[in-house]
């Protein structure tokens, strides 16, 4: 898949195979995964001898992210990030502080195929795929430039993470693995714009992460003008997708849904929504999760944001049908902590 060789990506069974194919023992997988996953550059690691550091350094790519720019929000201490990776792309993290733990949002991709109208992230295509170390990599810069542990990871940056499946996977085990980071799957959350089939691989991987499904519109004419994946999988074919996957996993599934002002936010969007998760779960038990977002203004797609009251009413409107709404807390809003806008004027030469 690559044509270097990137140690960070690797769990220690890969390790165990590439120390032996260069003459090494196989304890060094043991002695250095721990220290890979927790981003220790090469140079630093004195317990191995000079000789194999040198060959380490010579050999292998450091793939992990450097912090090219961090904004710090005044109101409530967000963090944002862009990172610059090895080749010079850039991606986006964001760091918050929460009661239950820091969260780390972070992207799956440099830029984004799908082509949602109201998302930044992807108005300029897709570059490349991030590597699994590029992903864990976002965690270890971020943990280490605060000195504080990421105890959440949110997969809602830039980039569609089912688009870039095999890494993604990859990386959910180097996270989780306990000679790493540690981190429990139930404190990963996966946002999906609904790559159906890929839905139903994940369900099958059987990792007890959360998946979140990128709803936004409760019609097919609706969700078709603001997301184009919908016209490859419709509701329907995504919501059956998400009933398996409740069936074969058991995992709650939570649906966002960015209110877009005068498009898909009138109390008749509330109640169409309400019907039609209502009636793909009937009958399965599974908790129903709206969580509502109000949408992140990018200049280029002429989307406004409602107001906090309609917002509200919104989520009055779902809970009357049974349904758990909450609307997200606005963090960072003075560093731009929407996905994708930092990075976009990088790619356009402005200042930010
Ligand atoms: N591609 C994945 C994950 C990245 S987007 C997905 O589609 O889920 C993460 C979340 O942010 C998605 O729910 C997405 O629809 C939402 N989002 C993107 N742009 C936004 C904006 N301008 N305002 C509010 N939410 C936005």
């Amino acid at each position: 898949m690559t044509d270097f060789i990137d140690l960070y990506s690797m769990l220690p069974e890969e390790l165990e195979e590439y120390f032996l194919s260069i003459g090494e023992k196989k304890f060094r997988a043991k002695q250095l995964f721990p220290k890979l996953a927790h981003g220790t550059p090469i140079s630093d690691m004195t317990d191995l001898s000079k000789a194999l550091r040198e060959r380490l350094v010579r050999d292998t790519l450091d793939t992990l992210p450097r912090v090219e720019e961090k904004l710090v929000s005044r109101i409530d201490g967000t963090v944002k990030y862009l990172f610059r990776l090895h080749d010079g792309e850039c991606i986006e993290s964001v760091f918050m502080r929460y009661k239950h733990g820091n969260t780390l949002c972070i992207s799956s991709q440099v830029g984004c195929l799908m082509g949602c109208r109201f998302c930044a992230s992807t108005l300029e295509g897709k570059v490349r795929d991030l590597l699994p170390s590029e992903l864990a990599g976002q965690v270890i810069a971020a943990s280490r430039d605060t000195g504080e542990r990421v105890s959440n990871i949110v997969m809602m940056g830039i980039g569609e993470p089912l688009d870039n499946f095999d890494n993604v996977v990859k990386f959910l085990r180097l996270v989780n693995h306990p000679d790493g980071l540690n981190i429990g799957y139930r404190h990963i959350s996966l946002s999906t714009c609904g790559i159906v089939p890929k839905i139903r691989e994940l369900a099958l991987v059987d990792l007890p992460i959360t998946l979140s499904i990128s709803l936004h519109a409760a019609t097919d004419e609706k969700r078709c003008e603001i997301m184009p994946i919908n016209r490859k999988w419709n509701i329907s074919e995504l919501l059956s997708a998400c009933v398996d996957y409740y069936n074969t996993t058991k995992r709650r599934i939570s649906f966002e849904y960015t209110l877009i002002g005068g498009k898909n936010d009138t109390r008749e969007d509330a109640d169409e929504l309400a019907w039609v998760l209502k009636r793909a779960f009937a009958g399965t038990g599974a908790p129903i999760h709206v969580n509502l977002i109000r949408v992140n203004e990018v200049k280029e797609t002429g989307f406004r944001e409602g107001s906090r009251e309609s917002a509200d009413s919104f989520a009055a409107r779902l809970e009357s049908h049974g349904i758990t709404a909450t609307t997200r807390r606005r963090l960072g809003a003075d560093v731009n902590a929407a996905c994708g806008q930092l990075r976009r004027a990088r790619v356009k030469g402005e200042n930010v």
